[in-house]
């Protein structure tokens, strides 16, 4: 009997191994096919080039096709250079090799492409002018950007360097790329790996985001000379491709940190951010700013300024980046947490931010202008427009007082101490010394006086009161101060009924709700002032 029931008990005790095993491996399996994969999609080059109507020359542009001048109109290739008519475009594909985003050799030789050099170019033997307009001849090198006479040209070495901007580049000689088998990406070219150049240390490529859709020609333009400048790849347009998806360049290149170009708004370059955050990598890229669009109060904050208008002078952004300096930039978390109603919790939610979080007048004024730009009334988008839409808004609210008695209607814990608040319409919690497109709060005519700085490293956030939305207009124009209410490093809000609320000039209506704040992170970020995280 003895040895039937444990031979009984071995079989049961082995079936339950395998199922709890079985278990195990299907979990597995589950988790991997819930595992997200995020491929870096590439144009693929070879099978032509990346064309774009040439619109805005004052020279005269040769077909790299048959040589004849381009008359009203005509195309160029945004990443190697060549230029040709409707005719000759498919010649074009078909004989003269684009710039590749990643070639099967160890060494780095110079791409020639022949004619339309920039105006004033000097070729890099003779030192003499070279790339007359009316002739089409001499050659650019696509990669390193040196020009050449057709006679000099047997005159130099084979081997290219990369030119002056080298440690921006991704060289197409450390790219390895693969093609996807099956499924959805079939036929994509897929980036595989990136290794590092033999230069070294001071190589940091730079990864340029910006929405090529965004109705500004700005970040088009600033994406098209970044595929002339750098290899292809590190030109990401966010009208097709995520920001997740662009990071995993990052994620590809391991040991080096990377230095992003953000093109955008404060919006923009928050959702960059917050997945820049998210990244598992050794060292977190670096981002500078390119400010479009409204607001910018981080670009401000940075050194960044406050506006880019019409062409984008991509080389001298590549210098401003070269001299800046790197810092830390904190992030903050407001956890948000509904009071019961009825007996019932609704489930709460946390934004991270880095500029700003407010409650009252402005985030009225923000939520008005946001409701208004999602209404189909909603035609332009010039900032102009944006600007009187905004003003309209802010008057609108001087007349009906919306958050009048604010103080009564919430609570503030600073730093575990509770505060007596003044008559506000409004409290803001300031990481960055920029608020309201460019006013900086904290201190405001409090020149030769000694008081702590608003600083954006410094794991502390300073709270300001505004008195009304007239009371935003005078700080804009420097004929008021705001309420300064403190400073501190932990933040509870109560919210007894509803209000609106903002974070990084994202607005909602928030309902009785527990805000905490606490600082969540640094990020770095490149600042062209002094690093003022250490001051
Ligand atoms: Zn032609
Ligand atoms: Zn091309
Ligand atoms: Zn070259
Ligand atoms: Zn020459």
């Amino acid at each position: 009997m003895w040895p039937l029931l444990l031979l009984w008990d071995m079989g049961l005790s082995g079936i339950i191994i395998e199922v709890i095993l079985g278990l195990i491996g299907l979990d597995f399996l589950f988790r991997l096919w819930r595992r997200k994969v995020y491929y870096v999609k590439v144009y693929d080059f070879s099978k032509g080039h990346s064309w774009c109507s040439i619109s805005d020359t004052e020279q005269a542009v040769h077909c790299s096709v048959c040589e004849h001048v381009l008359l009203g109109g005509g195309l160029r290739c945004d990443s190697c250079g060549v230029c040709a008519d409707e005719r000759c475009m498919h010649k074009a594909d078909k004989r003269l090799k684009c710039k590749q985003v990643s070639v099967d050799s160890i060494s780095m030789k110079h791409q020639w492409v022949k004619g339309n050099l920039p105006p004033e170019s000097i070729c890099h033997v003779c030192e003499e002018e070279c790339g007359n307009e009316r002739h089409f001849s001499d050659f650019r090198c696509c990669w390193c950007q040196w020009t050449v006479h057709e006679k000099c040209l047997p005159n130099l070495a084979d081997l290219c360097n990369l030119g002056v901007y080298r440690n921006f580049i991704i060289p197409p000689n450390c790219i390895t790329l693969r093609r996807s088998p099956r499924g959805r990406l079939r036929s994509q070219c897929l980036v595989a790996s990136i290794k590092e150049p033999q230069w070294g240390p001071q190589w940091k490529p730079l990864i340029v985001i910006g929405n090529g859709k965004s109705g500004s020609n700005e970040a088009c333009h600033l994406l098209s000379s970044a595929r002339k400048v750098l290899n292809a790849v590190q030109a990401i347009d966010l009208s097709d491709q995520e920001p997740k998806i662009a990071l995993q360049l990052c994620a590809l290149l391991k040991e080096t940190q990377c230095r992003l170009l953000i093109a955008g708004g404060d919006g923009t370059i928050a959702w960059v951010l917050n997945a820049v955050q998210n990244l598992d990598v050794k060292h977190l890229p670096e981002t500078a700013v390119l400010p479009l669009g409204t607001g910018n109060d981080l670009s401000r904050a940075l050194g960044w300024g406050p506006h880019i208008e019409g062409a984008v002078d991509f080389h001298g952004i590549l210098k401003k980046i070269e001299a800046s300096s790197s810092a830390l930039l904190d992030r903050w978390l407001a956890d948000i947490r509904p009071s019961r109603h009825l007996g019932i919790r609704f489930p709460g939610r946390s934004v991270r931010f880095n500029n700003y979080f407010s409650v009252g007048v402005d985030a009225r004024v923000a939520l008005n202008f946001h409701l208004t730009r999602q209404s189909p009334m909603y035609l332009f988008s010039h900032r102009l427009f944006n600007k009187l839409i905004y003003f309209t808004y802010g008057t609108k609210d001087v007349v009906e007082q919306s958050c009048e008695g604010l103080e009564n209607q919430i609570e503030l814990i600073i730093d575990k101490k509770p505060i007596e608040l003044p008559s506000v319409q409004a409290l803001v919690f300031l990481n960055v010394d920029s608020w309201g497109a460019g006013i900086k709060p904290w201190n405001m005519g409090q020149e030769g006086v000694f008081m702590p700085k608003c600083l954006y490293g410094d794991g502390i956030m300073e709270v300001i009161g505004v008195s009304s939305s007239f009371h935003i207009a005078q700080m804009q124009v420097g004929l008021s101060e705001p309420l300064r209410i403190g400073r501190g490093k932990s933040f509870r809000l109560r919210i007894f009924g509803k209000q609106p609320v903002q974070a990084d000039g994202e607005p909602w209506e928030q309902g009785p709700s527990e805000i905490i704040i606490e600082n969540c992170g640094q990020v770095p970020v490149l600042t062209v002032e002094p690093n003022r995280s250490s001051q």
